[in-house]
């Protein structure tokens, strides 16, 4: 393996890495190998495995399948970040007191109209991505027959039938990705931290 992101079959992976946690924490020696069976008789687990695969492959949404993680692993995790609303916007990251305010760094960034960057300002509003909110939000109607008016980008994020549309958006722009630096903070404030962390353990 060269990631343990979790992929297609995502809960079954999101559990065997909770049980990797767990061991590494109880005995930090326990020394974990991941292998691939090609086959599948006679090795003991195996046939759990096989049956849960079928069953993944079969019902993919009642299995805890998202065919959305087969988009690529940052992509993904914008996406449920986003949804469960501890992303990089400028509301969140001031929640959090990573900024000092919340205001949004494309459309607005000397703050001069304090437009506070929420998902709905992301996905609706922000003049910084326009065209690609356009796109997302003609696919979305195509797709559900309702309009960029009767939908909270909440809604939006939980709904399947949007997620191609959704995650074409994400795509194309940098929403949720990454925020720029605030002067003099977030490096000095980490390394405080780190320090603390070290004098305290
Ligand atoms: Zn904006």
């Amino acid at each position: 393996m060269t990631h343990d992101e979790p992929g297609p079959g995502q809960t079954y992976a999101i559990q065997a890495r909770q049980a990797i946690a767990i061991l590494r924490k109880q005995g930090p020696a326990i020394e974990i190998e991941i292998r691939w069976c090609p086959a599948h008789k006679g090795i003991p687990g195996n046939e759990v495995a096989d049956k849960r695969a079928k069953l993944a492959a079969s019902e993919p949404y009642d299995h805890g399948v998202e065919w959305l993680t087969l988009a690529d692993g940052t992509r993904a995790s914008r996406y449920y970040q986003l949804k469960s609303g501890h992303a990089l916007t400028g509301v969140y990251l001031k929640s959090t007191d990573n900024r000092p305010d919340d205001h949004c760094w494309w459309c607005d960034p000397d703050n001069m109209s304090g437009t506070p960057q929420t998902r709905d300002h992301l996905f609706k509003h922000c003049s910084r991505w326009k065209d690609q909110q356009a796109k997302l939000w003609a696919r979305v109607k195509e797709e559900t027959k309702r309009g960029k008016r009767k939908w909270h980008v909440e809604d939006l994020l939980a709904d399947e039938r949007c997620s191609p549309a959704v995650l074409d958006f994400l795509r194309t722009t940098y929403v949720g990705q990454a925020a720029p630096p605030v002067e003099g903070s977030w490096d000095s404030d980490e390394e405080e931290e780190e320090r603390a962390v070290a004098a305290a353990g």
